[in-house]
């Protein structure tokens, strides 16, 4: 079969290497139809690295995805051959103590698709993975569509984190699709003001058509000041999705006593500061997120009921040969792209 292989900084090549095999009982074989670009993939490809996290040349990218089942192991019952599903990328023991307690997603032995020393990425046409990390969709609903759950749910989970209840004010700082995401879901529930920043002003173009209460871009004036001028008793929740530390201390700014911040965005650095005092006085709890737990299937549902239509997202497709041309859009911000796809065919 056909993989993109990453071979150096900013270097693809695209070569045949076997196809993967069903090895347990409770795997599947699946043919790949779309993968979404993620921001970690960008990280791995002009960098090498995420952190601790660092390459072996040549490896497969790639985490979002959505296929066809192609083959089942003799154990599987939760889908059949032919059957359209998405990819949850993250595959837990089952048997560890973060396992039995509901949390996979801090499993002891966690493996994620496309990350590297754990599984390889689904950057090419055939993948196996357990019969727990495929997601059964619609006829109706397309690959991108399903692909884009992956972002979703965890949108879905920070929300879930986060505890808003009704009439609740929430910023959101960073309007990436994960940002995005959180937006969209908090547009399914009854709360109070939402407000939007980000550093780029197409992407705030994109959060508008969800109706926020207002938008602002940090770099062109005090997003603190203006949105403490709308509100000012302050958040109930913040959910940092931009990774940038100096959101985080924006954050802190904006929440009222006994608000809650939300990390969902993943710092560049290794150790960020807080203003003890004041996180202190205000009693403010914050809030961590690992990608999400037990929430693919409500993402797929959102989307599949039309309570949620992340469409207007799905900016820009590529084949597999246009792989590096994909690349370079997603990670110089161009075209005013939000999320890019390469098809396989
Ligand atoms: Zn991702
Ligand atoms: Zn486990």
């Amino acid at each position: 079969m056909r993989s993109v292989l990453l071979t150096g900084i900013k270097k693809f090549e695209i070569k045949n290497i076997p196809l993967p095999e069903i090895k347990e009982e409770n795997e599947v074989l699946i043919r790949i139809k779309t993968v979404g670009i993620c921001g970690s993939d960008i990280h791995y490809y002009t960098a090498g690295r995420i952190g601790s996290q660092v390459v072996d040349y040549p490896f497969t990218i790639g985490h979002e995805a959505a296929g066809i089942v192609e083959k089942v192991g003799k154990s599987v019952t939760k889908v059949k051959e032919g059957q359209r599903v998405a990819i949850d990328p993250a595959v837990s023991c089952g048997v560890c103590d973060q396992c039995k307690a509901g949390r996979e997603n801090t499993c002891r032995k966690l493996l994620f698709l496309g990350c590297p020393k754990q599984l390889s990425g689904c950057l090419c046409e055939y993948i196996v993975m357990k019969e727990n990390s495929c997601f059964p969709i619609s006829d109706s609903m397309t690959y991108e569509q399903a692909t884009l759950s992956e972002p979703l749910a965890i949108g879905v989970y920070a929300v879930e984190r986060g505890m808003l209840k009704d009439k609740m004010n929430a910023a959101i700082l960073g309007a990436g699709p994960i940002g995005m995401s959180v937006l969209l879901v908090l547009r399914t529930m009854n709360i109070g003001n939402v407000y939007v920043t980000d550093k780029l002003n197409y992407r705030l173009g994109f959060s508008k058509k969800l109706n926020p209460a207002w938008v602002g871009n940090p770099d062109q004036m005090d997003v603190v000041q203006e949105i403490s001028d709308h509100d000012p008793l302050l958040m109930d929740v913040v959910f940092e999705c931009s990774g940038d530390p100096n959101a985080i201390k924006q954050g802190i700014e904006l929440l009222k006593p006994g608000g809650n911040l939300v990390i969902v965005g993943i710092p560049e650095v290794d150790e960020i500061s807080f203003p003890i005092h004041e996180l202190r006085r205000k009693e403010i709890t914050i809030i961590n997120v690992r990608r999400q737990a037990h929430c693919t299937q409500k993402a797929i549902d959102l989307l599949q009921s039309g309570k949620i239509n992340m469409d207007f997202m799905a900016t820009h497709s590529f084949t597999m040969n246009e792989i590096e041309k994909a690349f370079e859009l997603v990670s110089g911000y161009k075209d005013n792209v939000m999320k890019a796809f390469i098809i396989i065919e």
